[in-house]
């Protein structure tokens, strides 16, 4: 038996807080939400098989094997489930340890898989610098008009099957990434408040303008704004993805990189990360030199919309436009369920003088994006994402907010597939633009 072997060394399940992995009661109130069971009707594809093969785990009566490792990574981390649960189990806490448990005994490991992961998820998200780098390469590639002939031409057909898939979700970079360092400029008695802004990784290649537009909505709102130029990416990617060493190694830099002690508020608006850095303080628990800072650090993040609620925004002045314009919301499943935050991101849109809101049937379930699910589960992704375009077609809304760069690039490649002109935005840039229409 190797050495890491689960039942002669304790795991990740093995450590956790017995209390979280005894939490579950058997009800099966959560399985009507999980779009896993929903979809297969098998137990041991829904919340509650799912803590039942943990708990096994823990309690050392099952081996970690190649189908739990797979039944683990089927798992889409919407937690949906906690929503729905009346015993207040913590699934997403559950759901990491699960995953750092199967990367641990390394069941899943294959050669292809171990590259992948080795050149994604160890190397690139490491280093804001070669997203960045990569970001650059492929602005160009776009730019210069290499990604059209490429499309055009047949050439994609050359490519393997599984990269072919991907193409269309590569998102489309933008002309300029965040800008690193900035600071509100100080003017006569200075801002009221200090707070600092995460950039995030796919948020500052693929978004960039949502961050300029939260900086101005948030100035716009007497908030004076950081972004600490040495930030990495938040660790959600590897925190989800069973890497626990290296979600704990960024979240220590970029407690060094923002000094959470001198601002307000630390400000997100990707919704898979703030569900994420909320919990540095349980990730850095057990460490002397960061637990206290990690404690304030959680204590003062704010996903955009709650943070503006809080201080009480400022409502765009009404609109002279004779007609408004439909507007969709979808929920962002690391924002509802992972932050329970959904009334925020409502008041900010229903705020907007230009938009007529109406309601997305199923607004809550999730898109298939999921972080990397679309890659590693393409055919349950696909499923998931045909019924949510189905439903925004059903509103017949032309803008569609949702608070996910994932859900954004997820729901923009349906829409493209499907031939849909409906927009995609951010809660925050439709304000920006609301506030800018002002005049
Ligand atoms: S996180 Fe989502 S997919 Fe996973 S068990 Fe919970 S509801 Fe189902
Ligand atoms: S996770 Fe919660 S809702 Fe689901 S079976 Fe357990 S106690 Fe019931």
């Amino acid at each position: 038996m190797p050495a890491h072997h689960p039942i002669m060394s304790r795991g990740f399940l093995h450590d956790l807080d017995y209390s979280v992995v005894q939490q579950c009661m058997h009800c099966g109130l959560c399985l009507p939400t999980c779009p896993t069971y929903d979809a297969t009707q098998r137990e041991a594809a829904s919340p509650r098989g799912r803590i039942a093969l943990m708990r096994a785990v823990a309690d050392n009566k099952l081996e970690v094997t190649r189908v739990f490792g797979e039944e683990m990574y089927f798992c889409l981390g919407c937690l949906a489930c906690e929503t729905a649960c009346p015993a207040g189990v913590d699934y997403a806490h559950l759901f990491d340890m699960a995953r750092a448990e199967v990367e641990r005994v390394g069941v899943l490991a294959r050669p292809k898989r171990n590259l992948i992961r080795q050149v994604t998820v160890r190397w690139l998200f490491l280093s804001r610098g070669r997203l960045r780098w990569l970001g650059r390469a492929m602005r160009l590639y776009q730019k210069s008009g290499l990604q059209t002939l490429a499309r055009r031409s047949g050439l994609m057909r050359l490519l393997p099957k599984r990269l072919r898939e991907l193409e269309p979700l590569t998102p489309a970079i933008s002309d300029r990434f965040t800008p690193l360092g900035y600071q509100t400029a100080r003017a006569g008695e200075g801002p009221q408040r200090k707070v600092g802004l995460v950039a995030g990784c796919v948020q500052d290649i693929a978004f960039a303008d949502i961050n300029r537009d939260t900086v101005e909505v948030l100035e716009q709102n007497g908030c004076g704004v950081v972004i600490p130029p040495l930030q990495e990416c938040c660790g959600s990617l590897h925190g989800h993805n069973g890497e626990w060493e290296l979600a704990r190694a960024l979240a220590r830099k970029n407690l060094d990189a923002f000094g959470a002690e001198n601002l307000d508020a630390v400000i997100i608006n990707a919704a898979g990360c703030g569900s994420h850095i909320r919990h540095y303080d349980r990730l850095l628990a057990d460490d002397p030199g960061y637990a206290e800072r990690a404690r304030i650090w959680s204590a003062k993040v704010r996903d955009i919309s709650e943070y503006l609620v809080e201080i009480g925004f400022r409502k765009p002045t009404p609109s002279s436009r004779p007609t408004k314009t439909r507007l969709a919301y979808h929920e962002a499943c690391h924002l509802v369920h992972g932050q329970k935050i959904s009334r925020q991101p409502r008041a900010i849109l229903a705020s907007l003088p230009d938009y007529e809101i109406v309601e997305l049937p199923e607004a809550t379930w999730c898109c298939g994006s999921a972080g990397i699910y679309n890659i590693t589960q393409p055919e349950m992704s696909a499923q998931l994402l045909e019924r949510k375009i189905r439903h925004v077609v059903s509103t017949g809304a032309t803008t569609l907010a949702t608070a996910n760069p994932g859900c954004a690039l997820q729901i923009i490649t349906g829409l493209r597939l499907r031939g849909m002109a409906v927009r995609v935005a951010h809660p925050v840039t439709l304000l920006a633009e609301a506030y800018r229409a002002e005049g």
